[in-house]
């Protein structure tokens, strides 16, 4: 991948070249209203482009679109929705840096991550083009020998994706592909911080050659106005959303009504257990990822450090020691190695949690503020001591901090890991296999990472238990969520 040196010039040629528009039905249209939105840089504070900001009429457009659109889309051959996804996987990667550089604007990502971002998000374009034609049914001979069974995969129909601000491609393209793949038409929603990826990314799909109206793009400040009309719509089919769990919670509600198709890939609250028989410098390197990617703005972050009371303070010791040697800043600096979180709101969370721990007897190790100046950066944080009450070990930290617990025995270790609401992902470090395959089936998530701190992948099915959500995204599995099972029942053929 070849590098650019980002200067201003760049930057202001890049953001040019994002539509300003919603596309609907092929067309990039300003909004019903007129109004537009800014989108902010969360390093600087200024903003950087204004998009049109959709309404709710908008959004009836769209799904109106996406509707009309339907029919002629599942009736492609298969080889030809996998080779747009293909050309797709190919403009996207010719294009890494512009997408890398994008997210870092938008997000405050730094550009490495970012770059490593784009390799993600584009594996499920590459993906989907392969599974796009490994769908299939069965024909059977019924026990009784009377009929015969004939099972059939066909595309749900129109969809509403919602996606989150924290990976504005991946979150894009791991419901976009397998829904093309599939057969289904859709109305993207992206969250209003960092909508920029998601347009760009669109105009590549046309590029690409994906027909007018099977993908449609509506950015707003009113996501629950413009998305509400959709989902009480009998022509909608299926919502998946990536989010928070309250909000996850209260889409599911409404989506009980007109009784959709859901995916809902919510919260965290990863526990990272680390035994006694760890290799610890790969535990403090596995912490460091699963900690610190994104910020700690990843669902998958590790959100409570479970470890065994022999290794406590050696490993919280060398972790302290390499986050504080992260250097904050903004993210298109080569040398920066945290960027700032997203918005003042999250910061102050953040700062509320770190705050709120020490209240109930925490140490903090290193950081424990935010960084002064412009932009909203936060110290890498370490905290020991920390009281299993603390609600810092109950809620999302969503930011760079490290919250250390121990534990004497792996039944004990299994029970505080256990003791969320949440259920995405866990990571355990230790050297016995036995114990590493044992934990994966004693903990209550939907993925563990054995001696790894980053474990997504494109041919896996990522996705979560309890209150982290329903549905799986990537892998063979990825595909089913947007496609739906019917069964001809038919006369012996042979009775005739
Ligand atoms: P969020 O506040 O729940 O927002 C997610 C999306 O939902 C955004 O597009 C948002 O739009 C939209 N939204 C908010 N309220 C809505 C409503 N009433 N009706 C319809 N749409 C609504 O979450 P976030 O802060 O963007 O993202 C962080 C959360 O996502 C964390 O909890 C994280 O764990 C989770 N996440 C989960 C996964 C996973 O795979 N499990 C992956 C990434 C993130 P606006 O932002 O424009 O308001």
């Amino acid at each position: 991948m070849s590098v650019t040196a980002v200067t201003a010039t760049r930057e202001n040629e890049l953001l040019e070249q994002v539509p300003q528009g919603l596309l609907i039905g092929g067309e990039w249209r300003d909004s019903s209203s007129g109004a537009v939105f800014n989108v902010e840089d969360p390093a600087t504070g200024k903003t950087l482009r204004s998009l049109a900001d959709a309404t709710p009429e908008d959004g009836v457009a769209a799904l109106d679109a996406a509707v009309a659109a339907q029919s002629d889309w599942a009736g492609t051959a298969p080889r030809e929705r996998g080779e747009i996804l293909r050309r797709a996987f190919e403009l996207v990667t010719r294009r890494a840096e512009d997408f890398a550089l994008l997210m870092t604007l938008e997000m405050g990502k730094p550009l490495a991550e970012a770059r490593g971002e784009v390799t993600y998000g584009a594996e499920f374009l590459r993906w989907f083009s392969e599974e796009a034609v490994r769908t299939s049914g069965r024909y059977s001979v019924a026990p009784d020998g009377k009929s015969r069974l004939l099972v059939n995969k066909k595309p749900v129909g129109p969809c509403l994706l919602i996606t989150p601000w924290n990976f504005p491609l991946a979150m894009a393209t791991r419901k976009i592909a397998p829904a093309v793949a599939a057969g289904c038409t859709m109305v993207l929603k992206p969250a209003n911080l960092t909508p920029l990826t998601s347009s760009l990314f669109a105009a590549v799909l046309e590029e690409a050659g994906l027909p007018a109206g099977v993908l449609n793009v509506i950015h707003t400040t009113d996501a629950g106005g413009v998305t509400g009309p959709l989902i009480k719509d009998s022509r909608l089919r299926k919502l998946s959303f990536t989010g928070s769990t309250p909000v996850g919670r209260s889409l599911l509600a409404a989506a009980s009504d007109n009784v959709l198709r859901t995916s809902m890939e919510l919260g965290g609250n990863a526990p990272f257990l680390v035994f006694e028989d760890a290799d610890l410098e790969a535990a403090v390197n596995g912490a460091m990822l699963a900690k610190l990617r994104n910020m700690g703005e990843a669902c998958t972050a590790a959100n409570r450090f479970i470890v065994h009371e022999s290794v406590a303070d050696e490993f919280a010791t060398e972790l302290a020691s390499r986050m504080a040697a992260m250097t904050p800043g903004r993210g298109t600096e080569e040398h920066s190695k945290l960027g700032p979180l997203i918005d003042g709101k999250s910061r102050d969370k953040v700062h509320d949690l770190v705050s709120a721990a020490q209240g109930d007897g925490a140490e903090i190790v290193t950081g424990g503020a935010p960084v002064d100046g412009a932009g909203y950066f936060y110290q890498p944080t370490v905290l020991t001591n920390v009281s299993r009450s603390s609600r810092i070990l109950k809620e999302e930290i969503f930011g760079p901090v490290a919250p250390i617990i121990t534990f004497a025995t792996e039944d004990e270790a299994v029970t505080l890991a256990n003791d969320t609401e949440y259920g995405l992902v866990a990571y355990v470090f230790t050297r016995d296999l036995n114990r590493g395959l044992r934990m994966g089936e004693r903990l209550d998530t939907g993925m563990m990472g054995l001696n790894a701190g980053v474990i997504s992948n494109a041919a896996a099915p990522f996705g979560g238990v309890k209150q982290s959500g329903l549905g799986r995204e990537g892998g063979s599995e990825g595909i089913e969520e947007y496609l739906y099972t019917q069964y001809i029942g038919i006369a012996d053929p042979l009775a005739s």
